[in-house]
Parts: C-alpha cells; sequence; structure tokens
C-alpha cells in the first residue's frame, strides 16, 4: 500500500525540508484564505498602533493548510522572535516554564497540536496566557509554597485539526480564533506556479498545472508533495518537464485518481458501500474495519470527503452520498430499490 500523502507523521526529513524552503516569506505570497488574512490583517494593525503583542491567536483546520506558515507569518509582520513547538513535546509543567521564562518580550510561541497538551500542562498555561505570571510550586507536602514568576508579554499562536478535542477553559483563552479552509484549485495553481519556480522546475503547462491542483485534495502541502512527486518522475524518464503523461505515469503510481482520492480514501468509501449499504455507521466500527485511527479518519480522511461531497456525517454515524456511488459507478441504494420495487 503506498504511504499516506497528507499527514505530517510520514513526512520524511527531506520533505519537511523542502516545505521550509517553500514556505511563505511574504504575505503576498500567501494565497487564498483572504476571510483569515484579513481579520488577521486588522488585529495585526491594531496591535502595532497600540504597541502591544498581538492577542493569543487560535488556527484550525486539516493539516497542510498553512497554519504553520501564517505564525511565522505573523512574526514577521509584528517583527518578533517565533519559538515553536508542540503539544507533545511539552510533556511537564516545567519544560513549559523554561520556555515561557526564555521568550524575548512580545516574540510569539507556536503550539503545535494544540489540543495534545496534557492537563497539568493546560492549567499552568492559564495565568501565563492571561496575566503573563507563572505559578511554580516549590517543595512537596506541607512545606511546598508557590511562587509568582512574572514572564515578558508574549504571543500564543495555537494550531490544531481537532479544536473538538481541545478544552473549553483553553479554547476562551484565544482572543483570535480562526478556522483555515481547503483552497480553490485556481489558487492550488498559483501555489503550484511559485514552488515550482523557487525550485527551478521548467515552466509546466496550465493544463497540466490545472490538474496537479484538482488531485491535491484542496491542500498545498499535498499540490507541492505532488509536485516534487512529479519531477522525480519526470527526472527518471529523462524529460525535461512536467507534461500529462509523466503527471498519469506518477497519480497511477500513487493510486492518487482523478478526485484526488488515495487508497485510503476508496478503502473507506468502499467499505461503506459494500459492507453496510452506504451506512450509517459508527466511527468506531469504521475504524476497526479499516484498522485506522480515529482521529486519522476525522482529521485527514474525512474532511475532504465531506467536502467533495462522498460522505455525511449524520447523528446515526458516517453516511456515503449519492456522488460517491456514482464516482464508483455503483448503482445508489435507493436506485437499487426502487429497481427491486419495479421487479
Ligand atoms: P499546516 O501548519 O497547516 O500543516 P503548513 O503551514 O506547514 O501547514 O503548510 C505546508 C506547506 O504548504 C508549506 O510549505 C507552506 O508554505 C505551503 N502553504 C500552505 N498554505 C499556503 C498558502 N496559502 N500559500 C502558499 N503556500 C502555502
Amino acid at each position: 500500500m503506498v504511504p499516506k500523502t497528507q499527514t505530517k507523521p510520514s513526512e520524511t526529513p527531506e520533505e519537511e525540508k523542502l516545505f521550509t524552503s517553500l514556505r511563505a516569506a511574504v504575505w503576498t505570497e500567501f494565497r487564498g484564505q483572504e476571510r483569515v488574512k484579513q481579520s488577521l490583517h486588522v488585529a495585526l494593525t491594531a496591535a502595532k498602533k497600540r504597541k502591544e503583542p498581538l492577542e493569543h491567536t487560535l488556527l484550525y483546520g486539516p493539516p497542510g493548510l498553512g497554519k504553520t506558515t501564517l505564525a511565522h507569518l505573523i512574526a514577521k509582520e509584528m517583527g518578533v522572535g517565533i519559538r515553536i513547538t508542540s503539544g507533545p513535546a511539552i510533556e511537564r509543567a516545567g519544560d513549559l516554564a523554561s520556555i515561557l521564562t526564555n521568550l524575548e518580550p512580545g516574540d510569539v510561541l507556536f503550539i503545535d497540536e494544540i489540543h495534545r497538551l496534557s492537563k497539568v500542562v493546560e492549567e499552568t498555561l492559564y495565568p501565563a496566557m492571561e496575566d503573563y505570571c507563572l505559578d511554580i510550586v516549590i517543595g512537596k507536602g506541607p512545606s511546598a509554597r508557590t511562587l509568582r514568576l512574572d514572564l515578558p508579554k508574549f504571543t500564543i499562536i495555537g494550531a490544531t485539526t481537532r479544536i473538538g478535542l481541545m478544552s473549553a477553559p483553553l479554547r476562551d483563552r484565544f482572543g483570535i480564533i480562526q478556522r483555515l479552509n481547503f483552497y480553490h484549485p485556481d489558487e492550488l495553481v498559483d501555489i503550484i506556479k511559485t514552488a515550482a519556480h523557487k525550485l527551478h522546475i521548467s515552466p509546466i503547462s496550465p493544463i497540466t498545472l490545472k490538474e496537479l491542483a484538482k488531485r491535491a485534495r484542496g491542500t498545498p502541502r499535498i499540490a507541492l508533495k505532488l509536485l516534487k512527486r512529479a519531477r522525480d518522475f519526470a527526472q527518471v524518464a529523462e524529460k525535461d518537464n512536467i507534461d500529462d503523461a509523466v503527471l498519469e505515469e506518477a497519480f497511477s503510481l500513487l493510486e492518487i485518481d482523478h478526485m484526488g482520492l488515495d487508497d485510503s480514501d476508496r478503502r473507506l468509501l468502499k467499505m461503506l458501500i459494500e459492507k453496510h449499504a452506504g451506512g450509517p455507521v459508527g466511527i468506531e466500527t469504521l475504524a476497526a474495519t479499516l484498522s485506522e485511527d480515529i482521529g486519522t479518519l476525522e482529521e485527514v480522511i474525512e474532511p475532504y470527503l465531506m467536502q467533495i461531497g462522498f460522505l455525511k456525517r449524520t447523528p446515526r454515524g458516517r453516511e456515503v452520498t449519492e456522488k460517491a456511488y456514482q464516482h464508483f459507478k455503483v448503482p445508489h441504494k435507493k436506485q437499487l430499490s426502487s429497481q427491486q420495487k419495479l421487479l
């Protein structure tokens, strides 16, 4: 089976390096997400006028849509430093204390996967976010005492693919909460063009670019990954540029179809259609049958399938739509039952 292309953990260090090198360095390079950019622009301008750090900001949405990139752009715009960490990396309250006490005034602390902070760390973070101070407990038992440590004013930018898993007290401490959406293929075309230029790839025809964008699941990270793969295929085929034939070969080997669906997507949809008459099926059953973890299903696979209208979340479970049946050229269950009635 081809490894999934869209999750961060499956990325090689080489790919991570590529994404970092392709990261939008200026706002004009950051395509789409107009509503998000507009509200961030207002907040940034106001904060700069007040000579204060930006309010704590929470960015959420599926992986690869630009949350990390936006955090870097915000820090740059504010003219401050940025420190990068993630929820699971901050294991103890002491780890958080050492990060926070090392921040310079105004700095941005970017916490990726913020929904994975432990309860203890999260509770240590509350006074830090609200009053810029840390309560540290020194000693144990009856002689233990609390020491209050003042911190410089700073901004936390939290990123999460699963806002639903964040506790309400943590979520409420963010002044700005923005959701990032999937990109339109035209926006992805622009992103691919800029990246191809940076990577010194010969110009790609508009039709081929569109095809590449169409299969990128509305996600810049996947678009860039496909571009990189296509470049490898072109090189192996000793072609100077990425054309339709190269793309076709790459997509067929990567098992990505014309809607951008990969093996995991197809397995999920087919399982629902073939074994459960299209659903509804509970997420636990789906995860167990597919041997996938619920988080991957909910964060990575389902959002795009829902976006393209192939899957519905209903109170009784997941259901496949008529559009998905058409994609697999299988008669929809409603049609089947009316045919049966006719017979
Ligand atoms: P996330 O943090 O949401 O997982 P990243 O910020 O790491 O996503 O983005 C992944 C890659 O896609 C980076 O190389 C980034 O530069 C690129 N990218 C993401 N969004 C955009 C955008 N709107 N315009 C241009 N490039 C983008």
